[in-house]
């Protein structure tokens, strides 16, 4: 079942969460390990990351660096394909990058989703390399989503990039796309970001995931703005409980947003990270209540590869 279909169908809110693939030569059994406990509260679906190569640097005993590029968590199709028939209840739902593919990489990814029937697929631009927060596309590919979004639809449409092709068959994706309620980090204003969010939904994207926010005033501003730019679709809000006392220095800084007083003065009084582990998950089932009240079409969890404290938020929760 699509996406969409999921989040029109339902009165209630639904539960859903994401995974990313293991660390380049581990197993799968982990992927699994993080489903199963998950599972008794009937996910809709679940989101696998892509992850572009990485530059990397190696030093050898002669004090020379060796610049490596790697793909540190390679596997996102492989992984979907192995969810959607391991766990036929649920559906699933590939991430798509632009970062290091040409259209034409992005259209044979999208045909062998195609061919393993998975119609459900998050498209974004992906993230800058650390080292140069600067976003380059591949030659041939894309430099926004809305690119990536605009290609996946013609597909839907039964056009492909080679326009010579005849009879070809359209595949029937439904389109999700990122947003960010405390502003894209590059963006340089809230109403800049909005205008592009607003093309990746005109281009075809039929709802939208809100990254991370510890306080909902920021979603229900978020949703509040994107009704008024027109924006009608879905927004799904994304939570990631916090994990470790560190997330508090890193989480602003990686992703531009701000954590609220309340939830540091929480975070600074404990002793060690397992209370601060159970501080984030208070503080999400808080949100999630509050997020649940508003009426939230599906609470969305980023789980890191860790579901013990989602698992717990869920059943407070659901
Ligand atoms: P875009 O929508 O392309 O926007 C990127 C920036 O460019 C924004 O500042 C936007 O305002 C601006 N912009 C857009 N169009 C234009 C234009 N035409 N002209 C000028 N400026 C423009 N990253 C991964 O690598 N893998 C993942 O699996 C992944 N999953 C994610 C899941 C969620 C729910 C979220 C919220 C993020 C995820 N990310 C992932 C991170 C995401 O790739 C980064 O945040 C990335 O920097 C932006 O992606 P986007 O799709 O929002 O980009």
């Amino acid at each position: 079942m699509k996406v969409i279909e999921h989040l029109n169908k339902s009165d209630k809110t639904l539960f859903s969460f994401e995974l990313l693939p293991p660390l380049r030569g581990h197993n799968i059994g982990g992927i699994y390990r993080t489903i199963d406990p998950l599972l008794e509260f009937n996910p809709s679906f679940i989101n696998i990351t892509y992850h572009q190569e990485e530059v990397v640097y190696k030093k050898h005993e002669n004090g020379l660096l060796e610049k490596r590029t790697v793909r540190k968590r390679p596997g996102t199709v492989a992984i979907s394909a192995a969810i959607k028939y391991k766990y036929p209840m649920v559906d699933v739902v590939p991430h798509l990058i632009c970062g290091g593919f040409s259209k034409e990489d992005t259209e044979y990814a999208l045909i062998d989703f195609h061919f393993l029937g998975i119609n459900n697929i998050l498209a974004l631009r992906g993230d800058a390399p650390k080292a140069t927060r600067v976003f380059v596309a591949e030659k041939e590919g894309h430099s926004y989503a809305t690119g990536l979004v605009k290609q996946i639809i013609d597909m839907n449409k039964g056009r492909y990039l080679d326009e010579e092709m005849e009879n070809t068959t359209p595949t029937d994706f439904c389109v999700g796309v990122a947003g960010y309620p405390e502003k894209h980090i590059e963006s340089p204003n809230i109403t800049s970001d909005m205008t592009y969010l607003k093309e990746k939904i005109d281009a075809g994207a039929e709802y939208i995931i809100t990254q991370m926010f510890y306080d909902n005033e920021k979603y229900f501003t978020f949703v509040k703005n994107c009704r008024e730019a027109g924006i009608t679709v879905p927004i799904v809000p994304g939570l990631k409980p916090i994990v470790t006392a560190r997330d508090l220095r890193i989480i602003p800084q990686v992703f531009n947003i701000d954590i609220p007083e309340d939830l540091v003065r929480e975070v600074n009084k404990c002793k060690n990270n397992d209370e601060v582990f159970r501080v984030g998950i208070e503080w999400s089932i808080m949100q999630s209540k509050g997020l649940i009240r508003y009426g939230v079409p599906v609470l969305h969890y980023f789980t890191i590869g860790i579901s013990e404290n989602i698992r717990q938020i869920a059943s407070a929760v659901f």
